[in-house]
């Protein structure tokens, strides 16, 4: 896969989304902006999934990085009591690794559910939010069948189970328009700028177009309980789940 990259920022998270830990060098620092690196693993949040937190150590301090915010460049958004480092420092960039696991298992784990679903009933993701550890996706179903609940939990853990892997790659605008499963996907509907889109497939089950971290086969998700289903209107149905471990 290519390297990714904004404003000044290379993003090494989109290339391996295990790094916890790296080098980078402060391109620009801003009482007001924040913090820009050459180099940044912080998921700048976006698809649903939330920014990462973590830490930037330099010169015996630590810099605490509460949010990113993605305008021209990716501005790491430290918290406002802590030193900001002078452009040219170099700092270890570090990630919040509980936080950023727990966001990559939900986030594969809602990718799960929505191949699940619509496979098995033919419903089609309309909303979704998530949580580290819990999230919903709304689906355009208009009547669910009894027991509909337990069955999609018991296909959700079948899935994980069958240890799948879950890839990411890159494609031009015209071959992944040419997959079937990325026009189902209706949230995520790509402006006509862009040229290049970045594929989210877990192997047999589900392909999206997506720009989030994520575990690298479902048995890594672990288990995955729905812990509701709410009627929120004519072909509306809201799934919540969590992951309890
Ligand atoms: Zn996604």
């Amino acid at each position: 896969m290519g390297e990714a990259v904004h404003g000044r920022t290379t993003r090494l998270e989109l290339v391996d989304s295990t790094l916890r830990e790296w080098d980078a060098a402060v391109v620009a620092s801003d009482p007001e902006e924040g913090i820009v690196l050459d180099r940044s693993a912080f998921y700048p949040g976006g698809g649903g999934q939330p920014p990462d937190h973590g830490v930037l150590l330099w010169g015996g301090v630590q810099t605490r990085i509460a949010d990113v915010r993605r305008r021209d460049d990716l501005w790491l958004v430290p918290l406002e009591e802590d030193p900001l480092p002078p452009v040219g420092t170099v700092v270890r960039g570090a990630l919040e690794d509980d936080r950023r696991t727990a966001l990559m298992r939900t986030h594969s784990g809602l990718h799960l559910l929505s191949g699940v679903v619509f496979r098995d009933f033919g419903a089609l993701v309309t909303g979704s939010n998530m949580d580290p550890l819990s999230g919903r996706l709304d689906f355009n179903l208009d009547e669910v069948p009894a027991g509909f609940k337990e069955s999609v939990e018991a296909a959700c853990n079948a899935e994980v189970s069958a240890d799948r892997a879950i890839s990411a790659y890159e494609l031009s605008r015209a071959e992944a328009f040419a997959i079937p499963d990325i026009i189902r996907t209706a949230t995520n509907l790509l402006p006509p700028t862009i040229e290049v889109v970045r594929i989210v497939d877990i192997n047999g089950l589900d392909v999206q177009a997506d720009g989030g971290t994520h575990v690298a086969s479902t048995l890594q998700i672990g288990r995955i309980q729905v812990v509701k289903v709410e009627n929120k209107g004519k072909g509306f149905r809201r799934i919540r789940v969590s992951l309890p471990d």
